[in-house]
């Protein structure tokens, strides 16, 4: 994806949490207290309730966003930033290019996004990385529950 055809797509923060949103829906959420899969979202939370026990996951828990405080629409600017452009720049360059006041919360997304991203090819697209990397939003709720009932029948 362009830069334009992302600015046509994403204008605000709006548009962005709601396709993080629906991808995370689609994906599946798992309860970190039971481990229930059903799920409310709370708009004015940014957060997902389990219909179960009532606990709170938020939109970039488990996710390579989770502890930032940078917007949803910056992290996804960033890295169409770095599929579209085909030489590297430096952290500076990309605060001065999101017209961030503070260096460090833009160096260490970058970083995280970089080591992220790092494993897979050059052709690397936004949708890739939002759909399918697990580093970006976190294990499939499939994906989990192989792994939880495979822990489970060792026991
Ligand atoms: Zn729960």
């Amino acid at each position: 994806m362009n830069i334009i055809n992302f600015i046509n797509r994403f204008p605000d923060e709006a548009s962005c949490i709601e396709y993080i949103k629906v991808q995370r829906m689609q994906q599946g959420i798992i309860c970190k207290k039971c481990t229930g899969i059903k799920h409310y979202w709370l708009e004015n939370k940014l957060s997902f309730q389990c219909a179960s026990c009532g606990f709170r996951t938020s939109i970039k828990s488990g996710t390579v966003m989770q502890s930032s405080n940078l917007s949803i629409r910056t992290w996804m600017t960033t890295i169409t930033f770095i599929t579209a452009t085909k030489k590297g720049f430096s952290a500076s360059e990309l605060q001065r290019q999101l017209g961030m006041k503070r260096y460090e919360p833009v160096f260490r997304m970058y970083h995280k996004l970089r080591k992220v991203m790092g494993q897979r090819d050059e052709r690397y697209s936004l949708e890739d990385l939002v759909e399918y990397d697990e580093a970006f939003m976190g294990k499939s709720t499939k994906a989990k529950i192989r792994s939880q009932s495979k822990r489970g029948r060792g026991i």
